[in-house]
């Protein structure tokens, strides 16, 4: 399996990681839709959400806690931010390894849907 998350994870493959733990990893997006982008993931394969187990739970609050952290780090928890989980081929998910957006810093524009 050739995942390219779980190679800047690894510290195979270049990335701007800003936070790492024993369960979760945050590197910035390549392509950056505003200010503040970050993904956040969990150093474990999971596919989509659509691979979670009941047994993740724990894991799914963690990638919360850390967003909430990495946002006031940013300095866009006042502002407000976005978080968005694409999940599957309808909502455009691009890389199978579970991840956070994390999004701020601007006024977001565009819609949800
Ligand atoms: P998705 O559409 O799967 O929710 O979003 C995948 C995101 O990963 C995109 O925003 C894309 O810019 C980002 N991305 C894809 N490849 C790389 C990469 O090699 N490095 C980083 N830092 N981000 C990537
Ligand atoms: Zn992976």
């Amino acid at each position: 399996m050739d995942c390219i998350f779980c190679r800047i994870i690894a510290g195979e493959a270049p990335g701007e990681i800003v936070y790492a733990d024993e369960l979760a990893t945050a590197f910035r997006d390549i392509h950056p839709v505003g200010p503040t982008h970050i993904l956040i993931v969990p150093n474990q394969h999971i596919a989509s959400v659509e691979d979670l187990q009941a047994e993740d739970e724990p894991l799914v609050g963690h990638l919360f806690t850390v967003a909430r952290q990495l946002a006031r780090e940013q300095g866009i928890h006042e502002g407000g931010y976005r978080l968005i989980v694409n999940t599957g081929r309808n909502a455009g998910q691009a890389v199978f390894h579970l991840h956070l957006h994390l999004i701020g810093g601007q006024r977001m524009r565009f819609p949800m849907g």
